[in-house]
């Protein structure tokens, strides 16, 4: 798997829960399928007067979250910026010409007058199988996209005991000295550092 992969996977599921911060620090989620994807690149149209725009004007900060029929979920985190003013026209045709239905929510010219066309170049996608067994996880980034280590690991407290490894629902952690956790199969349930009588686990 790859970013690119995941872009194309994104795309097939269509509709995109989006979710932003407003103004208060809530979340806020929608549906949105009026997006044009490229490789490395997403691009996706609103109307300037929604509270989705704003939230992406004075704050950006976006993640776009599908799940497949396969069990996959596919989770884009990123910043949101509105594409150069001499593009907007362009990708508001493209999107519209690859998503008719947009043509009878705004006809005419008023996409023209509603519409505004954002950008995201530099993301990290996280993709989480949980159709396969093991379950499968895996990051990766997009652009200038920054992933950050999260989830658990054992640091050099551990005493082999072997309570964490009975109970994880995965069975991914390796036995040694000390013991570590298989990081793509782990489904971050907690259930070893719960258990551990020492607290080696830590959560990161
Ligand atoms: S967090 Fe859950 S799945 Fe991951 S290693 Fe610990 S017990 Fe296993
Ligand atoms: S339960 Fe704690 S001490 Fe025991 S093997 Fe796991 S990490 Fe090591």
């Amino acid at each position: 798997m790859d970013s690119q992969t995941c872009l194309k996977k994104l795309e097939y599921v269509g509709v995109l829960a989006f979710a932003t911060v407003d103004k208060n620090g809530a979340p806020q989620i929608r549906n949105i399928s009026a997006i044009h994807y490229e490789p490395d690149r997403m691009i996706f149209f609103t109307a300037k007067g929604k509270d989705f725009c704003e939230e992406l004007l004075t704050d950006g900060r976006v993640q776009a979250l599908g799940y497949t029929k396969y069990k996959e979920m596919i989770r884009l985190s990123a910043r949101a910026v509105p594409v150069a003013e001499d593009e907007q026209e362009f990708r508001i045709d493209q999107i519209f010409a690859e998503q008719p239905y947009l043509k009878n929510v705004y006809p005419d010219e008023t996409r023209r007058l509603a519409g505004i066309v954002f950008e995201i170049r530099d993301a990290v996608i996280e993709y989480f199988n949980l159709g396969v067994n093991p379950i499968f996880r895996e990051t990766y980034t997009v652009g200038k996209g920054i992933s950050e280590q999260r989830g658990y690991y054992i640091d050099e407290g551990c005493i082999s005991c072997g309570k964490c490894l009975k109970n994880c629902p995965q069975k991914c952690i390796e036995r040694g000295t000390p013991y570590t956790i298989n990081q793509n199969h782990c489904l971050h349930c907690g259930n070893c550092r719960a258990v551990c009588p020492v607290g080696a686990v830590k959560k990161r």
